[in-house]
């Protein structure tokens, strides 16, 4: 009566994660993905003039994940870890900050699990100097790309624990780019089962039975299935119905919503600047780079891969009051950035400047965002979120992530396999 046994909605790491192990359990998986394209926000970009393959989503491998180092072996994908020494632009010159994470760890360490109250009220009142609760409120804000008055504290202290589980202090880059992860995960998949171009409208569901609606080309196309597992990610779950990418549930789907509410949508914006040649050549090897009050605060290079690369990074409120411009815009804000940075004219900066790598992640109707954080009294939400309804629809991706991993491939990879574990005991209890 149904034509397959599960239906994937989304084709990112949790989604491909998923289909894997349901496929190699001898499940009939079939999988919408509304892009043109495989892996969701890791997207890598290979063209013939870029000698390095150029990252438009993540880029790196935060510590040793089981689950992404198992698929990197069993794939012989190699990774390099990328090494440098961490700066601080002072107003006036770059200055080397050995203490960096002394101090990150020495304000954050003071977080305690409750009351759950936000990072900046957290910092109010945690004992450190003004420079350090700056730095702290800096990073916090860039790596999670939160604000601070919104982002819980105790999420934070959570994150930073299971971060340590993995020495998340390393970190890895992947020089084949992190679409290799994806493409060896999609390579045994039954092309006749992959649907791309297709954008799920409606999710119709009883205990049971779904039937998923979805506009690929010109027309309506529906699939039905036992069971479905929902990878999107918050900001296309929470999407106003008429929104391109919206979904809308028969019958409602509201404690999911409220969770989904309790999370934030991140956002980021990241340029990935190729050069002619290193200009950075004196502070080699050049780890990551802040200026607190430049507009693209944040910068790293891809020298660990060989190329006279950088990544241009603002997280949070950074990020804010960026994606409002164009690409050129934000470009010249960055080039503005870098050259009271690292004291080479702006003028210069253009010359040898070759390209740019840039998505805007917020602005694009499947993410709506870069990657989730729980807000003040969201720290339950994601496991909320992972709660399948019925033994019929089950949930995956990043922002499902219970165990402080949230926001990251890994923390994908591993919701993926989770929900395909929930699905075949479901299949099993139901025979
Ligand atoms: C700029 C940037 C940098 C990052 N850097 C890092 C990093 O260095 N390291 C790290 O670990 N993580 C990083 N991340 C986060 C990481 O990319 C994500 O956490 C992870 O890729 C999310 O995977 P997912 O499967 O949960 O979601 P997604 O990859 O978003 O997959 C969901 C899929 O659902 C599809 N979809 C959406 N709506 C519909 C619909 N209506 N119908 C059908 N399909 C739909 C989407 O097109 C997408 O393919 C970064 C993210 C960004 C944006």
């Amino acid at each position: 009566m149904f034509e397959s046994d599960v239906i994937i909605i989304g084709a990112g790491a949790a989604g491909l994660a998923a289909a894997r192990d349901l496929q190699k359990a001898g499940l009939y998986v079939r999988l919408l993905e509304a892009r043109d394209r495989l892996g969701g926000r890791i997207w890598t970009r290979r063209t013939e003039s870029d000698p390095v393959p150029v990252e438009l989503g993540a880029e790196f491998v935060h510590g040793k994940p089981d689950s992404t180092f198992r698929i990197l072996k069993a794939a012989e994908i190699e990774t390099v870890k990328s090494a440098g020494k961490r700066l601080l632009f002072d107003g006036r010159e770059l200055r080397p900050q050995p203490d960096f994470w002394e101090i990150i760890e020495r304000v954050n360490s003071q977080i305690e699990p409750k009351p759950d109250i936000a990072y900046s009220e957290f910092l109010t009142n945690a004992k450190a100097s003004g420079s350090e609760k700056k730095m702290s409120r800096s990073y916090v804000e860039g790596f999670n790309a939160a604000r601070a008055e919104l982002i819980s504290a105790p999420a934070i202290r959570i994150a930073d624990e299971a971060a340590a589980e993995i020495e998340g202090d390393k970190q890895f880059l992947i020089p084949a780019g992190y679409s290799a992860l994806i493409d060896w995960l999609a390579c045994t998949f039954d092309k006749e089962a992959l649907h791309l171009e297709t954008e799920v409208r409606q999710v119709k569901w009883e205990r049971g039975g779904v039937t998923v609606t979805a506009e690929a080309g010109l027309g309506m196309c529906h699939f039905s299935a036992p069971r479905v597992l929902i990878t999107v990610p918050i900001g296309v779950l929470r999407a106003s119905p008429g929104q391109r990418g919206a979904i809308v549930f028969d019958p409602p789907i509201s404690a999911k919503l409220a969770a989904a509410g309790s999370l934030e949508m991140g956002h980021v914006v990241r340029l990935t600047c190729r050069f002619r040649e290193s200009f950075w050549n004196a502070f080699k090897p050049l780890g990551f780079t802040t200026s607190s009050g430049a507009a693209v605060p944040t910068w790293w290079s891809r020298e660990a891969l060989g190329s006279h690369t950088l990544v241009g990074w603002a997280g949070g409120p950074a990020a804010e009051r960026l994606l409002s411009g164009s690409e050129s815009e934000i470009t010249r804000l960055a080039l503005t950035s870098l050259s009271s940075m690292f004291n080479v004219s702006e003028s210069r900066l253009n010359e040898l400047l070759i390209s740019v790598g840039y998505h805007n992640w917020s602005a694009d109707p499947y993410s709506r965002g870069a990657y989730s954080y729980p807000r003040i009294g969201g720290i339950d939400a994601a496991r909320i979120l992972s709660l399948p309804m019925d033994d019929t629809l089950f949930f995956a991706g990043e922002a499902t992530d219970a165990n402080g991993h949230g926001g990251t491939v890994h923390g994908a990879l591993e919701s993926g396999e989770r929900a395909a574990g929930e699905i075949v005991g479901s299949c099993r209890q139901a025979m």
